[in-house]
């Protein structure tokens, strides 16, 4: 077998063609299902200034702390590949004053994102997001709808086992108060919690409730919750994405401890976690983010959006791949056939059918032997005095055929 020295880069993924088609699928169903709800396409550079993650993600964020990809480029700027999609899009925005459109601005995007991460199932260092952001609106029902495409689309490819997790994280001012809570309980308990919680206790206490570290997760079973801390107008926006997620059927459970990674959320936070997944058990969550435009230098514009790993999908739904359809193998007995095979083929190809020749020089027996072996459902035969047979593979039934009938034999 021919063996290079060479390999992947660690945490790297390769997809092979039935993998590579598995996540073509998952992105064509994202699109037609967010494109039906009128969200746009958007792409943003692989790479941006790593102010911009500083940011707008938070240096208290472990995505900023110890997960970037940065380095400095010829001119001595320093880059950061992309961890993540909202922070990109937010400055995307700003820059194309998109905050002067008809609000809200509904956005949808794919593509790798990068963090440096210690690769296992489930994380790797280059990986792949579908992502969704709706732009200017505080509305409860851009949260709720936001919310629903998600589940629809985890529906659709039929994730099995999938959760939704809800919480809320009020607005900056409410969780001011609760933070003060959770600090002094947490310092309360300062003995008992991880070295990274307890660096963190001023920096971003919230961390606390996802910390994996036993004595940590024992504490936080006492902790207060902001749940239960809401007040006024975040109290009643929360409720509100209830009262539209039960109306539309959209099961969920409240957790009080929900947290995610980015310091950017207020309000309303989700997560959907899937119990095939083991350890890096979410394939997707997000949430609300009213602050982040302004932390960016924009207007204050609310918005609320979801991330959701690809490969996370993929390893949930197992290996399901669909066989690919080929329609027509064209054999050829001779070079003056081939010639006759292949613009055959091309006018199969313009009429929509997939239609593929031999490129290898095979004789033609190799030639039938090869259509069988990639499963081509008919193989027309150009023999050498110029006539034209078409097999039937299945049925093994074979008969002269019009190269003008193909067309109309073949879409029967
Ligand atoms: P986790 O807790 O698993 O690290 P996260 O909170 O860092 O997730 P987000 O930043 O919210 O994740 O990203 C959204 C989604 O992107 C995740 O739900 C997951 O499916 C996927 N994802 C995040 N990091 C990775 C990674 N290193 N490899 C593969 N997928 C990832
Ligand atoms: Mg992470």
């Amino acid at each position: 077998m021919a063996k290079s020295s060479y390999q992947a880069p660690r945490g790297t993924l390769d997809l092979l063609p039935s993998q590579a088609r598995a996540r073509q699928r998952v992105e064509r169903v994202a699109a037609t299902i967010l494109g039906r709800a009128g969200y746009e396409p958007i792409a943003t550079p692989i790479f941006e200034d790593t102010d911009l993650f500083e940011r707008g993600v938070g240096r208290s964020t472990d995505i900023v702390r110890k997960e970037m990809f940065t380095f400095e480029d010829k001119g001595g700027r320093s880059i950061t590949l992309r961890p993540e999609g909202t922070a990109p899009i937010c400055r995307a925005y700003l820059e194309h004053g998109m905050h002067k459109l008809a609000q809200p601005v509904k956005l949808f995007y794919r593509g790798p994102f990068f963090r440096h991460e210690r690769p296992q199932a489930g994380r790797y260092r280059q990986f792949h997001q579908i992502g969704l952001e709706t732009i200017g609106t505080d509305s409860p029902l851009a949260d709720a709808e936001a919310i629903m495409l998600l589940a629809d689309l985890l529906a659709e490819l039929a994730v099995p086992g999938v959760e939704l997790r809800l919480g809320s994280l009020g607005s900056p001012d409410s969780r001011a108060a609760y933070l003060e809570e959770l600090k002094a309980y947490l310092r309360s308990h300062e003995g008992e919690l991880s070295k990274d919680v307890r660096e963190r206790i001023d920096l971003n206490p919230l961390r606390a409730f996802d910390a994996d570290d036993e004595e940590t997760r024992a504490v936080m079973v006492g902790a207060p919750t902001i749940v239960e801390r809401l007040d006024g107008e975040d109290a009643k926006h929360f409720a509100e994405v209830r009262a539209l997620l039960e109306a539309d059927g959209v099961p969920y459970r409240v957790d009080p401890t929900l947290v995610r990674g980015l310091d950017y959320y207020t309000r309303t936070i989700f997560s959907f976690v899937c119990a095939g997944l083991g350890a890096q058990s979410e394939v997707g969550g997000g949430g609300r983010y009213d602050g982040l435009i302004e932390q960016l230098g924009g207007p204050s514009t609310p918005a609320v959006g979801w991330a959701v790993g690809i490969e996370r999908i993929l390893l949930a739904m197992g290996d399901n791949s669909a066989p690919v359809v080929r329609d027509a193998f064209l054999a050829a007995a001779d070079d003056d056939q081939r010639q006759r095979a292949m613009a055959l083929a091309i006018e199969l190809r313009h009429a929509g059918l997939s239609a593929e020749v031999d490129l290898a020089g095979r004789g033609l027996k190799g030639q039938l032997k090869h259509a069988n072996r990639i499963g081509a459902r008919h193989v027309l035969i150009f023999a050498a005095d110029g006539s034209l047979q078409m097999r039937d593979m299945k049925t093994g039934e074979q008969r002269p055929v019009a190269p003008s009938h193909v067309l109309d034999e073949l879409s029967k």
